[in-house]
């Protein structure tokens, strides 16, 4: 497709960034492969709005991948970390601020206990596996495809192509033994976890999910199935471990655990938990993370992990978020997502638009998606000409049709009046999309 506006100066960061960085950036899904086009360098964010290196002002509903709630450059959180800062960056000694965060995440959700931060979601998930490896004696770990948990190398036989279904790695650089104890399973198909259990007697250390997946689009757990992962584990000796690091202290003050009430025995955290700094967490019940260094024999460890910006930023960003926080961002995400069906209905476009919580996103299909291979079967060129559509007109979308789209406590009127006002436009460009 041809692009009717320009960025000349976000491409000539491109061009540069491309002769130094691996295809021009540090995070795959920020190079707008799927769509096309010139990516946007970001210079600022104020509240809902994100302005990009040739000047242009976007309402931001990618929110940082989540972790932006608050908006950006709340003043509480950049004051916090203002305050932090001038005593000091980091100090590789235990601080005050861990402690902090530390008591946060235990006072909000039950079922952790004890709780060790990380820097990024990726580590927190290689670590409960470890642990979960470690605590049970055992190899094998269960995953859904279509969730992601990072890019562990154990975790990345997963993305759903047929050879995932056989634990065979998903790209080069993981080896079949890294891969090889990773059985990938449909999700939301509780049987297939049944046989998968009845298959490798006392082999599974864990099974590991999305508590409500977003990163196929969003595809929440159907009524009992994280429940029936829950009984399963504890039949069959295994850990549940429910990664929260999208849908903790996001789409309530307990994450996803606060909406359907499943207590996991381990659970993963990242992203809002760091009020936008490289802050993360893993955590359960006191017993297994008994386990860990030094307190046990399960080695783990961080030279940056509780670093205290970022755990000023993320206590600064949990204290605000109060339980009409979360109303405020739920009534938001349920105006736009009123919008965007009532635009997209109006031009007979086919589509679902699926929430967990706060989250959402927009398939472009006639059918409710419940597990990866439908989200694959939408018709994801329409969003390619909705997106590029949005963004011409200032409305900055997640630039894959695989992704959740994420607001905040700053998306106000004068926000969700721009994204009314470019949602007709884009509407008409996806019913014309051809494939
Ligand atoms: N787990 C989930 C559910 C995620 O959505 C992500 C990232 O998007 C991760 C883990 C990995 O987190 P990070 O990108 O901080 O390594």
């Amino acid at each position: 497709m041809t692009f009717p506006y320009e960025a000349p100066v976000s491409q000539s960061l491109f061009d540069r960034a491309s002769q130094v960085t691996p295809g021009g950036v540090n995070s795959p899904v920020r190079a707008f492969r799927a769509v096309g086009g010139t990516p946007r360098f970001m210079v600022s964010g104020t509240g809902p709005y994100l302005t990009d290196a040739d000047g242009r002002e976007y309402v931001d509903l990618v929110c940082s991948w989540g972790p932006m709630i608050l908006g950006h450059s709340h003043p509480e959180v950049i004051a916090a970390v203002q305050e932090a800062v001038a005593h000091g960056t980091s100090f590789g000694t235990p601080g005050a601020g861990e402690v902090e965060l530390a008591e946060e995440i235990v006072a909000r959700i039950a079922p952790v206990e004890q709780v060790r931060l990380v820097s990024s979601g990726t580590e927190a998930t290689m670590s409960a596996i470890r642990l979960a490896r470690g605590y049970t004696g055992r190899a094998k770990i269960v995953k859904f495809a279509g969730c992601y948990h990072g890019h562990v190398d154990a975790l990345l036989a997963a993305a759903g192509s047929g050879v995932a279904t056989f634990g065979l790695p998903d790209t080069p650089g993981v080896t079949g033994a890294q891969a090889g104890d990773t059985l990938v399973l449909p999700y939301n198909d509780i049987e297939a976890v049944r046989a998968a259990f009845a298959a490798h007697p006392g082999e599974i250390a864990c099974v590991i999910t999305e508590a409500s997946p977003g990163n196929m689009g969003v595809v929440p757990p159907l009524p009992g199935f994280n429940q029936g992962l829950k009984d399963l584990c504890a039949a069959n000796g295994a850990l549940y471990i429910s990664d929260e690091v999208m849908t903790g202290f996001r789409v309530s003050k307990a994450g996803w655990y606060g909406i359907d009430g499943v207590t996991p025995d381990l659970m993963t955290f990242g992203k809002v938990m760091g009020g936008g700094f490289p802050a993360a967490a893993f955590g359960g019940r006191a017993e297994v993370m008994a386990h860990l260094a030094p307190a046990g024999p399960v080695y783990q460890a961080g030279t940056l992990s509780g670093n205290p910006i970022a755990t000023a930023a993320g206590v600064a960003q949990l204290r605000l978020l109060d339980d009409a926080a979360y109303e405020k961002v739920d009534a938001v995400s349920a105006e736009v997502r009123a919008l965007v069906t009532g635009a997209l209905a109006k031009e007979g476009v086919a589509h679902r638009v699926q929430a967990a919580g706060n989250m959402f996103s927009v398939f472009f299909t006639d059918a409710d998606v419940t597990d990866y291979d439908a989200a694959k079967a939408q018709e994801s060129f329409r969003f390619t000409a909705f997106f590029h559509s949005m963004l011409s007109q200032g409305v900055y979308l997640p630039p894959s049709a695989f992704e959740s789209w994420f607001v905040s406590t700053a998306h106000d009127a004068a926000a969700v009046e721009r994204i009314a006002a470019a949602l007709p436009a884009a509407a008409r460009a996806a019913a014309g999309a051809t494939a």
